[in-house]
């Protein structure tokens, strides 16, 4: 249990300050995260790690020659946001282009994409690389679903010494795909983590079981069985991972035995004795392993075991030196630390220029209310939503959107003083949103509320008719962005119910405020009826049984705001008629 901390809501925000301070030789905190302190005297790969906070030393503690370049810092087991990725990758490019690397996870892989889009358009190369190592996490049919673990270690290592070697970018993406394709981890949980200034841990396993197949995020095993002795759990992750043994035919492997938080170094060599003597046995050198605290999971108590079939290529970046706050090998010649890094350049929000008209204003009074409301009933169910996003998911559903409308609101306020009409309103909430709650929700919440404020625009107050197309321009945006169809267990499985309804309901001529109730109640029902469903998309997708039988928390939580802001959308739309 954490017992440092003062508002909890800070404490990944401060850890990442006192990170900087402590390792200022190395390290320079920047907007979104952390970059080198020192800037290469030739143009070089920029690799950036990152994802959510709760990791330690992943991400920023291997930022260093040799190793990252620099790290987004999301809230903790958040992702990071857009406006985040794209700050930290400006701050660490040297103008050999950048390459985003982390965790196959949902949020990750939206915001990672939507910076990179940024940046290619600006003339800045970007590419992504995921890491999919987690063998528990999807089967080996469906391989690029898996999530990543502590094999993004490996993957980050090699990726930054190719870099630091000079290659350009398309080759340091090449490496990085080879290594996660040869990288496999399985991984095993005693206890869950639990949150600063929270009571309760994520998950409790029963008196005497270990879960095998955890996640990095608090997620619980995929299945519970007998706590073995460190022999008979050395065997069962070893036979797991060498059962995925790819068909490269290496006999080099790179080797973690990773802690997940409160698993002590003891404990794992302990581990190391078995492990060790089983991977020679069968016909593997184990080359420069590593058996400590490299991706962690909180206070967790755990371990996994990571093996990457090594070709000479692999072997040379793994054994590459590097120099980071929380990992050194070999002795690196580096620039200088004092060298002069240029300061990114400082993204100016431009004081905004509203144009809107009186009626379009009087409309963005109500949309300000409808925040406000969002943000106050967020801010009550928190707890309630965290504990459904826990269950099979990583438990931040509810902090997110609390962190999210909060800054919403706070943005919809600003743009209403500078003079907003509704649709600009709407649009700096949905940014502010994206930014401020991280996670998967957070992208596609803040994305969606954009499309609606730009399809409603500055000018006129919504007819109903326009009204209902602008919850389907919402709708249709998160289905681009998140893929997930109806019955997948999302949000979309309230979302798209919500806006035929409203659709169908408007076109026959019912009064907009009671078309919107009406949607609304199918909504909730439609959400209250994920419970039936399996996930198919996000992080709850690999631990699927157990999220039967509880609804979907993104999808609840849509439903109760949609329900929730009727009143205030609907309160002036002028009738059909009037606006022929
Ligand atoms: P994270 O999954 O990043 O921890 P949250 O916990 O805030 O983010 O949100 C989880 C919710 O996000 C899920 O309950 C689900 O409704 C929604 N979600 C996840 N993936 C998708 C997707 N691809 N499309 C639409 N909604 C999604
Ligand atoms: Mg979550």
């Amino acid at each position: 249990m954490t017992k440092i901390f003062n508002d909890p809501a800070d404490f990944a925000d401060e850890a990442l300050a006192g990170f900087c301070d402590a390792h200022s030789d190395l390290v320079r905190q920047v907007e979104g995260g952390a970059v080198r302190r020192g800037r290469p005297s030739t143009p070089k790969v920029a690799v950036v790690t990152g994802g959510g906070s709760g990791h330690y030393p992943a991400f920023a503690g291997i930022i260093g020659p040799g190793f990252a370049d620099g790290a987004v810092v999301g809230n903790i087991f958040t992702s990071p946001s857009t406006q985040q990725a794209y700050s930290v990758a400006k701050a660490a490019n040297s103008g050999a282009g950048v390459v985003f690397t982390y965790g196959n996870y949902a949020g990750d892989v939206m915001n990672f994409g939507m910076a990179s889009e940024r940046l290619n358009a600006e003339g800045i190369a970007t590419e992504n690389v995921l890491v999919t190592d987690d063998i528990a996490s999807a089967s080996p049919a469906e391989i690029e679903k898996r999530r990543g673990i502590a094999g993004d270690f490996v993957v980050f290592k090699v990726m930054g010494a190719a870099a630091e070697a000079g290659l350009d970018l398309a080759s340091v993406v090449q490496v990085g795909r080879k290594a996660n394709d040869a990288t496999r981890t399985i991984g095993t949980a005693f206890s869950g983590c639990t949150f600063p200034g929270s009571e309760q841990p994520l998950f409790r396993l029963p008196k005497g079981k270990m879960g095998l197949g955890l996640g990095i995020h608090g997620e619980p095993g995929l299945f519970d069985t007998e706590l073995p002795t460190a022999v008979e759990l050395g065997q069962e992750l070893v036979r797991r991972v060498l059962a995925e043994t790819p068909a490269s035919g290496s006999t080099r492997l790179a080797v973690i035995l990773n802690g997940l938080g409160s698993t002590k170094h003891e404990e794992l060599f302990v581990l190391w004795r078995t492990i060790a003597p089983l991977l020679r046995e069968a016909g593997y050198t184990l080359v420069m392993p590593e058996v400590g605290e490299l991706v962690t999971s909180l206070d967790m108590a755990g371990a996994s075991l990571t093996l990457t079939w090594l070709d000479d290529e692999l072997e040379q970046y793994w054994t590459a030196p590097a120099l980071t706050p929380a990992y050194r090998r070999g002795a690196v010649g580096f620039e200088a630390s004092s060298a002069v890094y240029t300061e990114a350049d400082p993204d100016h929000v431009a004081e905004a220029d509203y144009s809107s008209t009186a009626e379009s204003r009087a409309y963005a009074a109500h949309c300000l209310q409808a925040l406000d409301t969002t943000a106050a009933l967020l801010r009550d169910s928190e707890s309630m939503l965290g504990d459904m996003d826990a269950i099979a998911g990583d438990g931040d559903h509810g902090r997110g959107m609390v962190r999210g409308s909060a800054a919403a609101l706070d943005a919809a306020r600003g743009a209403f003083e500078l003079g907003a009409g509704a649709g600009s309103l709407l649009a700096a909430a949905g940014d502010a949103w994206a930014d401020k709650a991280g996670g998967t929700s957070g992208v596609l919440w803040g994305a969606g509320l954009r499309a609606l404020g730009q399809r409603l625009g500055d000018a006129e107050t919504p007819t109903p008719a326009a009204l209902a197309e602008s919850v389907r321009a919402f709708a249709e945006r998160l289905s681009s962005l998140g893929k997930a169809e109806i019955g997948d267990k999302t949000m979309m499985d309230a979302l798209l119910p919500f806006a035929a309804s409203l659709e169908d309901r408007v076109g026959s001529g019912t009064a907009v405020e009671e078309a919107w109730s009406a949607a609304a109640a199918d909504a909730t029902a439609a959400a209250e009826a994920t419970a039936e469903l399996r996930p198919l998309k996000g992080r709850a997708r690999p631990l699927a049984e157990k999220s039967i039988g509880t609804p979907d928390p993104g999808a609840t939580s849509l439903a109760m705001v949609f329900a929730a802001v009727g009143p205030h959308f609907t309160a002036v739309p002028v009738p059909a008629a009037a606006n022929n």
